[in-house]
């Protein structure tokens, strides 16, 4: 399929629009007449788009869906909550020039284009992303790429946004290229959701954009964001393929949400169905306090009763580490179960079962 240019309303994919509207959404059967008024302002406030790929997924009339839950608005999200804040996980303060965000010593985050394929209902940066809120200016660019290289420290780029792979690939190429000229800049990691919102457009040519630094001897990664089995179609599974076979390996990213992954078949189901696809489970992260989400967040936990679940249940190849973004910027933490005793004297097996160690009688010979 032909590369889309630019991210404008009114585009077409595979002959099918983007659905864009709450009117648009009924007219699909995502939406029942009575609810639209109510969502006509969820989506005055938040960016709405459900492409084709996904809508092709949604179980239409059915608003508990996993998929619709992502992806169609909903009117709880109007309800903020007072421990709710438009930046969740404190980007703003850690931002010392546009578009940068510095908070661990070795490695920033580099927000290119703040439009998405798809705009997730629970997204943590909400209030940042839509259709309308521009791309990274030149000078912009060219002052954020002064701040990575005048800071020897940094040793990794992450390109997020938004979606970085909604960037045309020539422009994807060149702000790699710029970033791999920078001598301590060693690896490249772009964070997306376009090859399972859109994944006719990872192009063979973003995927050789996306190869760029091994070309220059550097490493490139591309996370995955995913969060249901349903979301890894044959074409997705077939556009992360091309990403792989280039040499390029593939992390995922999944945000526990109730009602669409927080029971163990689910989650299972998509971490087995990632590494069948050579995805490394990366992280499972703790849904945000964006505003407006409280219907998607588990407690602690809750995630915490799953992850124990995972272990021992599936190979360890399929074991995310459940990490919190800590409100106020100050990074995220491991908080997964513990399966060690406070006074680290005993284990917990996968079973459940507390050992000491080390062992205070040795088992006798024959007995194990
Ligand atoms: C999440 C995040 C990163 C990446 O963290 P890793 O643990 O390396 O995946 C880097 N910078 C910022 C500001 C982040 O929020
Ligand atoms: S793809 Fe990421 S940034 Fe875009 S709406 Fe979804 S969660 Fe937010």
């Amino acid at each position: 399929m032909k590369a889309i240019k630019g991210n404008v309303s009114g585009e077409k994919v595979a002959g099918e629009r983007i659905l864009r509207t709450p009117a648009e959404l009924a007219e699909a059967g995502f939406v029942a007449p009575a609810r639209l008024a109510a969502l006509q302002q969820v989506a005055a406030r938040y960016a709405v788009a459900v492409t084709p790929a996904l809508a092709a997924l949604i179980e239409a009339g059915d608003a508990d869906d996993p998929m619709a839950r992502q992806f169609v608005p909903d009117a709880r999200e109007l309800d903020a909550r007072p421990e709710e804040n438009v930046d969740p996980i404190g980007d703003d303060r850690f931002s010392p020039v546009e578009g940068v965000v510095h908070r661990y010593p070795d490695r920033v985050l580099l927000k290119l284009i703040n439009a998405c394929a798809v705009y997730c209902r629970f997204c943590f940066r909400r209030e940042r992303v839509g259709p309308g809120k521009g791309a990274l200016s030149a000078h912009a660019l060219r002052a954020a790429l002064d701040y990575i290289g005048s800071t020897p420290q940094i040793w990794e780029v992450i390109l997020t946004g938004g979606d970085p792979l909604l960037l045309s690939a020539r422009r994807l190429a060149a702000v790699l290229n710029a970033l791999c000229d920078i001598p301590h800049v060693k690896v490249l990691r772009v964070h997306t959701r376009l090859p399972v919102a859109a994944p006719d457009r990872v192009t063979a040519m973003l995927v050789r954009a996306l190869g760029a630094p091994i070309r220059k001897g550097k490493a490139s990664f591309v996370v995955l964001h995913a969060n249901h089995p349903r979301e890894l179609a044959p074409a997705v599974r077939a556009a992360c393929a091309r990403v792989i076979n280039a040499g390029i390996p593939m992390l995922s990213q999944t945000v526990l949400l109730r009602g669409v992954n927080d029971d163990v078949e689910t989650l299972s189901a998509l971490m087995r169905a990632l590494v069948e696809c050579r995805i490394k489970p990366y992280y499972l992260h703790h849904a945000d306090l964006a505003p407006g989400t409280a219907h998607f967040r588990t407690t602690i936990a809750e995630g915490q009763a799953l992850m124990r679940t995972l272990h021992g249940r599936v190979s360890g190849l399929c074991q995310p580490s459940y990490v919190l973004d800590i409100p106020g910027g100050y990074g995220k933490s491991p908080i997964g179960p513990s399966y060690l005793s406070a006074d680290a004297s005993a284990v917990e097996d996968f079973n459940g079962r507390m050992h000491a160690y080390p062992p205070r009688h040795a088992p006798a010979c024959g007995q194990r």
